[in-house]
């Protein structure tokens, strides 16, 4: 480098508060580095990658699933982050999109919500929803939980 600088002294001085933090996001004994100016900003990106480790999972599944895992700070302060990712609904054979309609003598309440079961009458997709559903991991209860069947996999 030529140490050249164009121009005289500039006044404006960069901000302090722009300085980008080391957070470190860690789950399942994976772990990332996170570049972030703020904790809000670590917190969102660190659990964006909790996200991504589980999505392609719930996406094979078409099942509602969690993971946890912590964010640490520069000054080694620990926080605990928990997420939520629910399968994308799959695509109607119809064009108009799914007719959902609730199976009959489907809804029974447990714990403090209802579970009930909803068939697309267009393509037979059935689709589960569970209002107390329970982490089948940490046995966390009073989630809101959702999965998608083919009718293949009932007897009808
Ligand atoms: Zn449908």
């Amino acid at each position: 480098m030529s140490g050249k600088t164009a121009g005289g002294s500039r006044t404006e001085a960069t901000s302090e508060t722009t300085t980008i933090g080391a957070y470190l996001v860690r789950a399942d004994g994976a772990e990332e580095r996170i570049g972030a100016a703020t904790l809000d900003e670590a917190r969102a990106l660190a659990e964006e990658w909790l996200r991504e480790g589980i999505v392609d999972a719930v996406e094979v599944d078409l099942r509602t699933s969690w993971a946890d895992g912590t964010l640490t700070d520069p000054d080694g302060e620990i926080t605990q982050l928990s997420v939520q990712v629910d399968p994308e609904e799959p695509g109607c054979t119809e064009r108009t999109g799914h007719q959902w309609a609730q199976v009959k003598g489907s809804l029974w309440g447990h714990g403090g919500g209802v579970e009930y079961t909803e068939l697309c009458g267009r393509c037979l997709l059935l689709r589960d929803t569970d209002t107390w559903a329970q982490r089948p991991d940490t046995g966390e209860q009073g989630l809101r939980s959702v999965t998608y069947r083919r009718t293949e996999e009932v007897c009808l």
